[in-house]
């Protein structure tokens, strides 16, 4: 049974409203196999809290500007809400209803003690100066400051964030409370209780799942990344660092492609130099969304949602798709994927390196105490392959989908938690 929940957001359709119509087709989906009542499901498809805010912006022209900010916290029954914070112009309450969904999924699929919530600023970043972005970072965390903190709410980066971000949240909350409280966001800087390994936790975790998927030496296997930010370039670093041959990568601006394999690093520091893979010298270009139709064996869509559509999943080529990206396949093309014998891992497996290692910044934050990196390699490694194993083995045995495997594991422990705890009053 798909779930349908009223949209807060009116019509027409918006990106927002499919991902969350996706988010809710998976629940639905995962509640018919685990056999769960309407009123578990209605609990398990309502946000318990959502929170929208205005904020003010004042511009270095003197102008006050109005934009419009979420946070959502989906479920709490496990622990803390956890989940990033995104800044980005499209986003909008059913977005942000979907993302803190899937946050909730996968941090009882991978076993740690949080349920799930988002944040988002209806916002381009790139057309803000710093002092803007951070009055706005500041002004918007003042108007959450009720939901969040270290035991109640943790934010974290997602698009259009940073470490900077977090460091203005961090402060902001903390001279609100009076005292320094690092374990209110994660992905901190280093200098303010952040952990080694979160920077580049999502993408190590992609490349972790990927190579457990493959099931064959990484020589040879050619690969296409959509998305070069935070988890699209070091995914392509650490697969090309593996022996891939990462053979394009696409951001929003356009792709590039080179068939005997990109020099992932010379790229990255031609983007920090430029802002783009655009006009990259050492790669022919290629139109943004052909990247999708490249003959290679695994793509990683890793920027935003609603990307591999049943318009172009008929055309993808590639044996593997490893989603860093949170809900890139609506779940027509999922069909259509699975129909075609492709392989998809799916987000809320593939992407969960970066909560993890969320979570460990959180557990030294709250013991006041660091990890070498290699202790939290070795965590991080053991979290993402055990979870890997269990929704593999889940999904042989019943004959699910990777993607339906980690739902039911997922909603299975929240529903559960709900189950055991009861309803108050
Ligand atoms: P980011 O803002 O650092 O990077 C986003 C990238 O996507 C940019 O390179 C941008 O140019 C590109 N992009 C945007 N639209 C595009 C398009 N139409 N075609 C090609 N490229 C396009 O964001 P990020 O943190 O890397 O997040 C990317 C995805 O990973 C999101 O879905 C996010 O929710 C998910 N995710 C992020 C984290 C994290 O730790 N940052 C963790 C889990 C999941």
């Amino acid at each position: 049974m798909t779930l349908v929940v009223p949209s807060m957001t009116p019509a027409p359709i918006t990106p927002g409203r499919q991902a969350l119509d996706s988010a809710l087709h998976q629940l639905g989906q995962a509640s018919d196999h685990l056999g769960l009542d309407d009123g578990l499901r209605l609990m398990l498809a309502t946000p318990r809290r959502s929170l929208t805010v205005s904020v003010p912006v004042r511009r270095e022209n003197g102008r006050l500007d109005v934009v419009q900010g979420f946070r959502v916290q989906h479920n709490v029954s496990r622990g803390p809400a956890k989940g990033g914070i995104r800044f980005h112009p499209s986003t909008d309450l059913d977005e942000v209803t979907a993302l803190a969904m899937w946050m909730t999924w996968k941090c009882a699929l991978v076993g740690i003690p949080y349920g799930g919530a988002k944040g988002g600023v209806a916002v381009a970043p790139d057309t803000l100066t710093t002092r803007e972005l951070e009055r706005l970072t500041r002004r918007y965390v003042n108007e959450i400051l009720p939901l969040i903190g270290p035991e109640k709410d943790i934010p974290a980066p997602d698009v259009g964030t940073d470490e900077q971000t977090m460091a203005w949240i961090m402060d902001t909350f903390s001279v609100n409370a009076g005292y320094s409280v690092p374990g209110v966001v994660t992905g901190k800087p280093m200098a303010l209780g952040g952990s080694l390994g979160r920077a580049g936790a999502t993408s190590r975790g992609v490349q972790i799942v990927a190579l457990a998927a493959l099931g064959r030496s990484p020589e040879g296997v050619t690969v296409a990344v959509q998305g070069f930010g935070k988890v699209g370039a070091l995914a392509a670093q650490y697969l090309s660092d593996s022996g891939c041959t990462v053979v394009a990568v696409s951001d929003v601006s356009g792709a590039v492609h080179a068939s005997s394999g990109l020099d992932i690093a010379d790229l990255r520091a031609w983007v920090a130099e430029t802002g783009s893979v655009r006009g990259y010298r050492h790669a022919d270009a290629l139109d943004r969304d052909e990247l999708f139709e490249l003959d290679v064996d695994l793509l990683v869509p890793a920027a935003l949602e609603g990307v591999i559509t049943a318009g172009n999943a008929p055309r993808i080529q590639a044996r593997l798709i490893v989603e860093g990206a949170n809900g890139p396949t609506t779940p027509e093309a999922d069909e259509i994927l699975t129909d075609r014998g492709t392989m998809v891992v799916p987000d809320i497996l593939a992407n969960a390196g970066g909560v993890i290692v969320s979570y460990l910044e959180w557990v030294q934050n709250m013991q006041a105490y660091s990890w070498s990196a290699a202790e939290v390699e070795m965590r991080l490694r053991d979290l993402m392959q055990s979870a890997y194993g269990e929704v593999k083995s889940l999904a042989a045995d019943r004959g699910l989908t990777l993607r339906q495997a980690a739902h039911v594991i997922g909603v299975g422990r929240v529903a559960e938690a709900h189950q055991m705890r009861g309803l108050y009053p």
